[in-house]
């Protein structure tokens, strides 16, 4: 054997065992409703970061949510952890909690308190409470030394409080009474890097500032306005374009409401989340994990529907506001010495009426008529009374007793499942028992809806929908488990990542064990894998 000082043969074994692949910084970026084939329609329209992933990462472009009701706080809880929501809990945005017998919101917290960065807020605090199981976040923190530092931020608390998990050093999240917010369960004031760049950069700047389409007109495909559209936030207008303003001539509740569904709103979170990583500066330890949920596409197109030029140009200046923050990173961390990982919370339905248009069988689902059916039955064969306490998106919550009472007369129940199925648009009804119990061998529907199941949280009855048909007030919505709303993107870019296009069946919960095995980090409970097919090879030291 070579003799060596002991510093240099230290410094030997450290240049051998350190893997290239390991990135300095991991940033997770989750675009709100981003479906995977509005890619392939409209990347012709990018040349800057979204170009950049499609072009230099690796594109996962067959990638599918394997559980039912796909939106927005499981979604982002399933790429954080890795974990379903059968796992990981958090089964809906809002459900019914049985004891305080009221809606809750996934990340509400009533022993947290709000933290305004602006105006005071009487908002409830939030926090990762209800998520039960760490995130990647988590996980890089408390494994790795010195600890790496977490950041997320998003316009919706419940996107910027999955990424950033339990305990993040900075979480922010725009109150729609018109601040930057965080909570005592994350920090007992505000964040001083955080709050700097607020102070610098008044959300108010931009009161009266006009949107446009970034491109000519001839660059956009379809129709405009958009067949079937609803109504439109804080009084915007149907078509472009779209001047944030509002009826009072002062930056108010409509204005926020605009911003907030204006594509300034993902530029401000970028260039935000940028500022306070480079106070951080990155210089030691890490991978570092910056977390961004850009949720503009999810609100626009919500309103606009997500063929709408609308809904482009958020994508088109996302490519840029995208663009900005990898050159900054470049500038930060280092060209290829980070990792940028980007899908999707869930994707999107056609508007029903342009569906229809094509000979599609599609319509809106009345929750009146539904919870009016329920009731009509269950006072049939059980009796009077209030039978019902909450429909929460697909799910039936019961009075107390009312369930109890239906599994004691399975008449009754057989009969309550018959009435709901002759609801328009309503395809098939499972009651809690059967979700419980899992027995969906070879029922796929069946089997993403025991994966969205959360015994004490889910509802006593899952209403499930005709593809095509929606429930919401909305131009449109997401939710169910067809591929509209369940296929979405992953894509990989930068350090450990073998570029390419792979076309194998993969899921976003693969996300956070590919993200955590280039960290040298452990998950407690997933159901994804590593994306192995993406990891670049060591290249062998010479
Ligand atoms: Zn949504």
């Amino acid at each position: 054997m070579k003799r060596c000082l002991a510093a240099a043969c230290l410094l030997a074994s450290a240049v051998l065992h350190a893997d290239a692949r390991t990135p300095k910084a991991i940033v997770l970026v989750v675009v709100d409703q981003l479906r995977a084939d509005l890619i392939d329609r409209y990347q012709q329209q990018w040349s800057k970061g979204l170009h950049r992933l499609v072009t230099d990462g690796a594109w996962f472009r067959e990638a599918y949510y394997p559980y039912f009701n796909t939106v927005t706080c499981p979604g982002h809880a399933s790429i954080a952890t890795g974990a379903v929501p059968s796992q990981h809990g958090m089964v809906l945005n809002n459900w019914w909690d049985r004891d305080l017998r009221k809606l809750v919101t996934c990340t509400e917290d009533s022993h947290a308190t709000i933290v305004s960065y602006g105006k005071p807020l009487t908002s409830m605090g939030e926090s990762a409470a209800r998520m039960q199981l760490t995130t990647l976040a988590d996980e890089i923190r408390a494994q790795l030394s010195p600890s790496p530092h977490v950041i997320a931020f998003s316009l919706k608390p419940r996107s910027a409080i999955a990424l950033g998990g339990h305990r993040p050093d900075a979480v922010a999240w725009f109150d729609d009474a018109g601040a930057w917010a965080t909570s005592t369960a994350f920090s007992p004031g505000p964040v001083a890097s955080v709050a700097e760049y607020i102070k610098a950069h008044p959300v108010e700047k931009d009161f009266g500032r006009t949107w446009d389409r970034a491109l000519p007109l001839n660059r956009y495909l379809y129709e405009s306005p958009a067949i079937g559209l609803q109504r439109t936030k804080g009084e915007m207008t149907q078509t472009f374009p779209h001047i944030l303003k509002s009826p009072s001539g002062l930056p108010d509740q409509v204005f926020y409401d605009q911003w907030q569904s204006s594509p300034f709103a993902d530029e401000y979170l970028a260039s935000m989340a940028l500022h306070v990583a480079e106070k951080i500066g990155y210089t030691t330890g890490g991978p570092h994990f910056v977390g961004i949920g850009f949720s503009t596409l999810d609100k626009v197109a919500h309103d606009y529907g997500p063929f709408s030029h609308e809904a482009q140009d958020i994508l088109i200046r996302l490519d840029r506001t995208l663009g900005d923050l990898f050159a900054g990173l470049d500038r930060l961390v280092g060209p290829g010495a980070y990792t940028v990982a980007l899908t999707a919370d869930h994707g999107v339905a056609p508007t029903p009426e342009r569906a229809i248009q094509q000979g599609i069988d599609a319509g809106r689902i009345s929750v009146q008529e539904l919870i009016a059916r329920a009731e009509e039955s269950m006072t049939k064969t059980l009796g009077a009374g209030t039978h019902v306490s909450q429909l929460a998106h697909d799910y039936l919550y019961l009075e107390p007793g009312v369930y109890e009472g239906l599994q004691a007369n399975p008449t009754a129940m057989r009969t309550l499942v018959a009435d709901l199925k002759t609801v328009p648009g309503v395809l098939r009804v499972i009651t809690r028992d059967e979700l419980a119990a899992n027995h969906f061998d070879g029922d796929s529907a069946g089997r993403q809806s025991a994966l969205s199941f959360f015994q004490g949280r889910s509802g006593d009855i899952m209403i499930l929908f005709k593809p095509y048909w929606i429930e919401s007030l909305n131009t449109t919505t997401h939710g169910s488990g067809y591929q509209y709303d369940t296929h979405v993107p992953v894509m990989f870019m930068g350090a450990g990542i073998a570029k390419g296009e792979y076309l194998m069946r993969v899921s976003p919960t693969d996300v956070a064990p590919t993200l955590a095995f280039l960290a040298g980090v452990t998950l407690p409970l997933t159901s994804g894998r590593v994306l192995s097919e993406a990891i670049a090879p060591i290249v062998p030291h010479q």
